[in-house]
C-alpha cells in the first residue's frame, strides 16, 4: 500500500528530527501532499495512527494541506488549476504549463516536546 510505505519514511524522518532536537513526545505533524501523489490523505492518516498506536508518538495529530496541481504558463504568466491534464493555459491559449505545485509530499513542520 502506497500510504503505509509513505507514513513509514515520514516516520524515520521524524523520529530522526526528534531525537536530533532532543524531544520525546511528537504532538503534531503538518504535511502538504499534492494532488499528483496519488495519496488519499484519509488512507494516510489511518496508516499514520495505526503505525504509532503503542509507541511514544501515539495520540499525535496529523494535519494534511492538500496541493491541487498548478501549473504556470511560460508564454504569459498566468498560474493555474490543471484539470483533467489539460496542458493549456486558460488566459492565452499557450500549451507550455510548468507544473508549479501538485506533485509535492513535504513534511512542513513537526512539533514535539
Ligand atoms: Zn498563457
Amino acid at each position: 500500500m502506497h500510504e503505509l510505505s509513505i507514513t513509514k519514511s515520514m516516520l524515520r524522518i521524524i523520529a530522526r528530527e526528534m531525537k536530533s532536537n532532543g524531544v520525546k513526545r511528537l504532538k503534531k505533524v503538518h504535511i502538504k501532499v499534492g494532488e499528483l501523489t496519488a495519496v488519499e490523505p484519509e488512507a494516510l492518516r489511518f496508516c499514520f495512527e495505526e503505525s504509532i498506536r503503542s509507541t511514544p508518538m501515539e495520540g499525535a495529530l496529523l494535519e494534511i494541506d492538500d496541493v491541487p496541481l498548478t501549473g504556470r504558463c511560460k508564454a504569459c504568466g498566468t498560474e493555474f488549476r490543471i484539470e483533467a491534464f489539460t496542458n493549456i493555459c486558460p488566459d492565452c491559449g499557450g500549451n507550455e504549463i510548468e507544473r508549479i505545485a501538485g506533485t509535492e509530499l513535504d513534511i512542513i513542520s513537526i512539533e514535539a516536546v
